[in-house]
């Protein structure tokens, strides 16, 4: 666990996520500022900065996970015909926070999704993120 890391502050539960699967190795929850709606983030709970510092095992499932959730997200009924596996090692890769994590994101036909984001770009509403966490988490359970 790393003091000030927001992705530590959610694995301990001290900062808000909707969470849509978790196991004794991976979180998965919402991205909070979404590429599109249904953007997961599946981190390791152990504190990683970059991919060098990762567990191997850890990669491990935390691609199987993402694997996963491309077909959970696919059968959940969220608008989702195509995923972008994303992750980003290092600041000029467009890393943001740094305990690694991969970006599931749904896509599809003339979706507009923006693969950058605009540095002030304002966060979704938590209910609607429960929302949809809601029905990735039912799809999860099927
Ligand atoms: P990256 O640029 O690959 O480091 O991505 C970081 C991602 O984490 C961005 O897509 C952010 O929107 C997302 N993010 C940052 N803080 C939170 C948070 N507290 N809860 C959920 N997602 C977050
Ligand atoms: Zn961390």
């Amino acid at each position: 666990m790393e003091q000030g890391c927001i992705f530590c502050q959610i694995v301990r539960g001290e900062a808000p996520a909707s969470i849509v699967y978790e196991d004794d190795t991976v979180i998965a929850f919402l991205d909070a500022v979404p590429i599109t709606p249904g953007h997961v983030l599946v981190i390791p709970r152990h504190h990683a900065a970059s991919l060098a510092a990762l567990d191997p095992d850890d990669g491990r499932h935390v691609f199987t996970v993402a694997q996963r959730m491309t077909a959970v997200l696919r059968r959940s009924g969220i608008h989702c015909d195509a995923v972008n596996l994303l992750l980003n090692d290092g600041v000029e890769a467009g890393q943001r926070v740094f305990h690694i994590h991969m970006h599931v994101i749904p896509r599809w036909a003339n979706d507009n999704a923006r693969m950058r984001r605009d540095p002030d770009e304002l966060p979704a509403a938590r209910e609607t993120l429960e929302a949809i966490a809601a029905q990735i988490r039912a799809a999860v359970e099927t």
